[in-house]
């Protein structure tokens, strides 16, 4: 396996490929194969990016006849086919079943991008700068969106470049069961000598994806929209990673049957895991002069014609929703058995998630690192989250067979069992 050129080349700055390094060849639906032909089933498909697997033949189907005519690849932020078509659908496939209103702002490609434009926004629209956002959330590492993120490995690496405009507060579970992270939220914000100014927004991830897998409870969510409105602050749902359908609908947010001011999407936005991202916006907060937020990929042509296409093939009716529904429970019963024998094993370890986004906390970033890689070594993509790293997080695509998702789900708990062992004897 030749990889010398990575390490003679690529920064130091590379993640991924130190987990898992082999050199990718070729994916399809829930499966990646190495130079060597070994074949891995995909539990991190993108970090959230691959909802629908790899390589869907619907959306790979759609972005080759768009090439073979000629359509628009590149056009700025001009009118096109691909544009409308995207817009079109995104209103009457996603948007009116839901009844929400939103106006769409296509900003350059990445999540970081979208939550740049959304707090940008958000600012403009209130005329105030503080955003509260929470602790472990991670909402992408330009600065603006840095500075709404918790992790000090991040926010380390400004090289001392203050980040600012920003507080965080407690999120949902943070200070131990029983806590009232929001009573302390609605304290400052009604006590004039708090110290907190009064934030422009709020946001927040429904379900922490980076953070650990935290999950905000539906009564959270509801009492933070309320806090919300009475206070005049505008509401932002990152749904960059929970979006798409990870946590069994659409929208993460609908679990609550909340509707937030702003959302940003990205990662599986384009369903074939091409560069997009979105903010959406209540019309009257759309006070943007013409050109203010402008970026040369605005609105990337491949990615809205394979967007098109995933919205089309899957949100038409609600059979992905009840297959996500139905598969995160199957993940969900397999990480409980596999955290009830890490108890027995004197290893305090627990399962939590929504949909397919689903997380098994191991207490210890190391031990969870050796279950990650041991994972590996058998045949499986898998990743570890949170703080510590020591979540061990299931990403799968939502579309994956039964039979790579339980084939999967038995190399973990055979991974685990070998890593305890390795683990103790240490
Ligand atoms: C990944 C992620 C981002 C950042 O997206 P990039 O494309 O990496 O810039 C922002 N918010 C959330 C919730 C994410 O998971």
């Amino acid at each position: 396996m030749q990889t010398a050129i990575f390490d003679k080349m690529e920064s130091e700055v590379r993640t991924y490929s130190r987990s898992f390094p082999v050199v990718f060849t070729a994916a399809r639906e829930a499966r990646l194969t190495d130079e060597q032909g070994h074949e891995y089933i995909d539990f991190l498909a993108g970090a959230g990016t691959l909802n629908y697997g790899h390589n869907h033949p619907a959306l790979k189907q759609a972005l080759l006849e768009y090439l073979a005519g000629d359509g628009i690849v590149h056009g700025l932020d001009m009118w096109t086919r691909a544009k409308r078509d995207y817009l079109e659908t995104l209103e009457y496939t996603i948007l009116k079943p839901r009844n929400l209103e939103y106006k769409v702002h296509l900003p350059g490609p990445t999540g970081a991008n979208a939550v740049e434009a959304a707090i940008r926004l958000a600012r403009l629209a209130t005329g105030r700068h503080n955003i509260v956002s929470f602790t472990n959330g991670f909402h992408g590492v330009t600065m603006g969106a840095l500075a709404c993120t918790g992790n000090r490995k991040f926010r380390e690496a400004t090289g001392g470049i203050p980040l600012q405009g920003t507080s965080f507060m407690p999120f949902d579970g943070y200070l131990g069961d029983g806590s009232d992270t929001l009573g302390y939220f609605a304290k400052l914000l009604s006590d004039a000598s708090s110290g907190l100014d009064l934030p422009a927004a709020v946001i927040v991830e429904t379900v922490q994806g980076e953070g650990g897998i935290n999950v905000a409870s539906v009564a959270w969510l509801q009492q933070l929209e309320r806090l919300c409105r009475q206070h005049g602050i505008l509401l932002i749902v990152d749904d960059i990673q929970a979006g798409c359908g990870r946590t069994g609908k659409f929208f993460s947010f609908e679990h609550a049957a909340i509707t937030p001011d702003i959302v940003t999407n990205s990662k599986s936005l384009s369903g074939l895991g091409l560069p997009f991202s979105q903010v959406l916006m209540r019309p009257e907060l759309d006070q943007w002069k013409p050109g203010q937020y402008n970026g040369t990929f605005r609105g990337f042509g491949l990615a809205m014609v394979t967007a098109t296409a995933a919205l089309r093939t899957f949100w038409r009716d609600n059979t992905l929703e009840q297959e996500v529904q139905r598969k995160g429970e199957r993940v969900a019963e397999h990480m409980q058995r596999m955290a009830a024998w890490l108890n027995g094993q004197g290893i305090a370890a627990s399962e939590r998630g929504r949909g397919l986004m689903r997380g098994l906390d191991v207490g210890d970033g190391a031990l969870a690192g050796r279950i990650t890689s041991e994972a590996f070594r058998q045949g499986l993509v898998i990743e570890t989250s949170g703080h510590a790293g020591q979540v061990v997080k299931c990403l799968c695509p939502l579309t994956i067979s039964d039979d790579d998702l339980l084939a999967g789900l038995e190399i973990l708990e055979v991974s685990i069992k070998k890593s305890v062992a390795l683990h103790s004897v240490a």
